[in-house]
């Protein structure tokens, strides 16, 4: 099925053309409309408030720069949904950040927890901000600031932050300090997720996501979609992003025998046929600061990258960045979704109809979550778990999460079902993608949870 091309150049110039609304919450609206056609039995009223987030919290704070001069930061937090228990979800620091990306981030969060079945409800947090033009001191000063700014809308019951773009373990063990400083006298480890090994961390944490995306892909290929690549081993491998997950993943596929043929950061991308060491291209990153110019390769554009010849491609940075402009052009046989929001809409759907599989966010991150709830269980306990039974336990969450995906997607491709509202007889495409055939379930689930809780008062 995989790799379907689109041959003429005037439906490749059609597709270039398409104008696609890119907002956040009007994409994340687009993939749950097109979901809850496979859900059973969703109460109809309850469509509204699935869709819309709980709370919104918008703040502005003053911090006092290194150089003296006084500059004033926006953040927002945003919990989308509490039903199976208190919000979970990243702070992400970028210049780019907007309150509709966060929403949408939270949305995809109450899906991400309910689909990998932890008692969390979705939440996100953002400050707009470059950390590239920020000393550690000034980056400290913003994160306690917000952190004071959210006061008691967030806690170990209430609302749990963890790392996401450009925040750190160190940037968690400021939040939880903060935090503390304001709550004497409680056990205040589980109010955040993602803090270093030394005070109160999780093994595993730091590498969980990008573990994760990994442990997601061996346990598709399992089931024989593509019979010449039932493992990673061999497999030509694309990543977008060297960051947190995007390195980890690159080492968990190097590992088992994949060939890391290109790879990415924000000043572009570098391309070898013979493959890379993730190790010698940290090693070049971390002294030169970028992984462009490393010798023996060709350079290339994060644009062009995406397009690459290759079996594997992941998308590991930012969203938006497979589209109805370049959809049509990706020659991956699988993209695996480590980044959130990727893959826009209607790229969904030029893919969905070339026969490109794609391995969905709220499956393929799932990773990083999943161990910030064991770093959250094992808090409340005063416990430490090691290294192996972090990842063992990871190992079967990824490959629950699979299975149950795989399972019901089948049960349409396969069998002979059909989503709501839909007869044999209609021409409609009635073959789904794992993407909403996964948040379909979540749905079901969130919206399962809520008319047993009995909606209140
Ligand atoms: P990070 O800050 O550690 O790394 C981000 C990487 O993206 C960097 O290598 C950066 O150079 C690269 N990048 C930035 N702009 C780029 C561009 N225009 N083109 C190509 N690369 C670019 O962040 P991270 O924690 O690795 O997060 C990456 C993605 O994974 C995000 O979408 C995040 O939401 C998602 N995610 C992260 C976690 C987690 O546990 N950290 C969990 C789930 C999802």
């Amino acid at each position: 099925m995989a790799g379907k091309t689109i041959n003429t150049n005037e439906q490749q110039n059609m597709l270039e053309n398409i104008e696609e609304n890119l907002d956040p919450i009007v994409c994340s609206e687009k993939q749950f409309d097109k979901a809850i056609r496979y859900v059973k039995e969703l109460k109809k009223g309850l469509i509204e408030f699935l869709k819309k987030p709980k709370r919104i919290n918008i703040v502005n704070f003053p911090i006092e720069m290194d150089d003296g001069s006084v500059k004033t930061f926006s953040g927002f937090r945003v919990v989308h949904n509490r039903v199976f228990g208190p919000g979970k979800g990243g702070i992400r620091y970028h210049p780019d950040v907007t309150m509709e990306e966060v929403v949408s981030l939270a949305k995809l969060m109450t899906w991400k927890c309910a689909l990998v079945n932890i008692p969390f409800g979705g939440a996100k947090g953002g400050v707009v901000c470059n950390v590239k033009d920020l000393s550690e001191n000034e980056k400290r000063h913003i994160t306690r600031r917000f952190t004071a700014e959210l006061a008691d809308n967030i806690g170990p019951h209430i609302d749990i932050p963890a790392p996401d773009l450009y925040t750190d373990e160190q940037t968690m063990a400021w939040i939880f300090d903060t935090y503390d400083m304001l709550h004497p006298g409680e056990n205040n480890w589980p109010v955040v997720t993602g803090k270093p090994i030394g005070m109160g961390g999780s093994y595993g944490r730091h590498e969980a996501t990008g573990n994760g995306v990994y442990f997601a892909t061996e346990r598709f290929l399992s089931k024989a979609l593509l019979p010449d690549q039932q493992t990673v081993a061999g497999a030509r491998v694309v990543i977008q992003g060297l960051g947190n997950v995007g390195a980890i993943a690159a080492k968990a596929f190097f590992r088992n025998g994949a060939k890391i043929i290109a790879v990415s950061d924000s000043q572009g991308g570098v391309y070898r046929e013979s493959g890379f060491d993730p190790d010698e291209l940290l090693a070049f990153k971390n002294k030169h600061g970028t992984i462009v110019g490393m010798p023996d390769t060709m350079t290339m554009t994060n644009p062009d990258m995406l397009e690459l010849e290759c079996d594997i491609l992941i998308p590991a940075a930012l969203s938006n960045q497979i589209r109805a402009d370049n959809a049509g052009r990706i020659k991956a046989k699988i993209i695996v979704e480590a980044a959130n929001n990727p893959t826009t809409p209607t790229a969904d759907e030029i893919l969905l109809e070339r026969g490109i599989y794609l391995i969905p966010d709220i499956i393929a991150n799932a990773g990083g979550v999943s161990v910030s709830y064991f770093e959250w269980v094992q808090n409340q306990a005063n416990e430490q778990w090691d290294l192996k039974e972090v990842n063992d336990r990871l190992q079967k969450k990824m490959y629950q999460t699979m299975d149950d995906a795989f399972r019901r997607w089948q049960e349409y491709v396969v069998g002979d079902k059909l989503p709501a509202g839909i007869t044999k007889d209609q021409t409609v495409c009635v073959k789904p993608s794992f993407r909403c055939i996964a948040l379909s379930i979540a749905i079901e689930r969130v919206a399962g949870a809520t008319l047993l809780r009995g909606i209140w008062p």
